[in-house]
């Protein structure tokens, strides 16, 4: 097999590192970031470093915000729904609950699931803020919209339990969603519905 100039091997591995991206792919976005302007591929790097220098986890929801943002805008924003609260696991799962425009109220962000044969306790994930928040907040409901998997759903009722002292009326995301899948996978429709439906956990 023939060996690509060094350059252009480290940026095929860079890319290789990528999530569901293999050699092949790989090999396709290298030679075409070097068949494209010099402009363009200056855009590429650009954007990627601000991503890493500008963007931060909001100091109250753990939710992505730009540095200057801080509390992010669903934490600010005065149309949101103080009332309410969606807990999901990750950053991306925030996007997928906007996308069905059910949800108006705030966010909390986990950073992961419960996952013992991962290493992952209640202490790896943001629970101690949200308890905090629900202290100082006047929430009257916590919907549940950890992922569907058996470390969304063991999550969701460590919390459920966490919650039951302090009175807060607790839902879960209704069923209908793919079991074993993550919010981000699940349809407008279905996520709307399960929304829509949830149940008193
Ligand atoms: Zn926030």
């Amino acid at each position: 097999m023939a060996e690509f100039a060094e350059p252009i091997a480290r940026l095929i591995d860079e890319f290789k590192r990528l999530p569901g991206i293999g050699h092949k792919s790989a090999q396709r976005l290298a030679f075409h970031i070097l068949r494209s302007a010099p402009e363009d591929a200056a855009r590429l790097a650009a954007a990627i470093t601000e991503v890493k220098t500008r963007i931060t986890f909001c100091s109250v929801c753990h939710n992505l915000t730009d540095i200057d943002h801080d509390p992010c805008a669903y934490c600010t924003s005065p149309a949101r729904d103080r009332r309410l609260l969606c807990v999901v696991e990750e950053p991306h799962n925030v996007f997928a609950i906007e996308r069905t425009g059910e949800f108006k109220g705030l966010y909390h962000v986990l950073h992961g699931a419960l996952s013992p044969l991962r290493g992952v306790g209640p202490d790896e994930l943001r629970i101690r803020s949200l308890l905090e928040r629900l202290r100082t907040l006047d929430i009257t409901e916590v919907i549940l919209a950890t992922n569907p998997t058996t470390e969304g759903e063991a999550t969701a009722n460590y919390i459920g339990r966490l919650l039951k002292p302090i009175g807060v009326r607790t839902t879960r995301l209704a069923m209908g969603l793919p079991v074993g899948g993550d919010l981000e996978y699940a349809d407008e429709v279905t996520l709307h519905k399960a929304l829509a439906y949830r149940r008193e956990l």
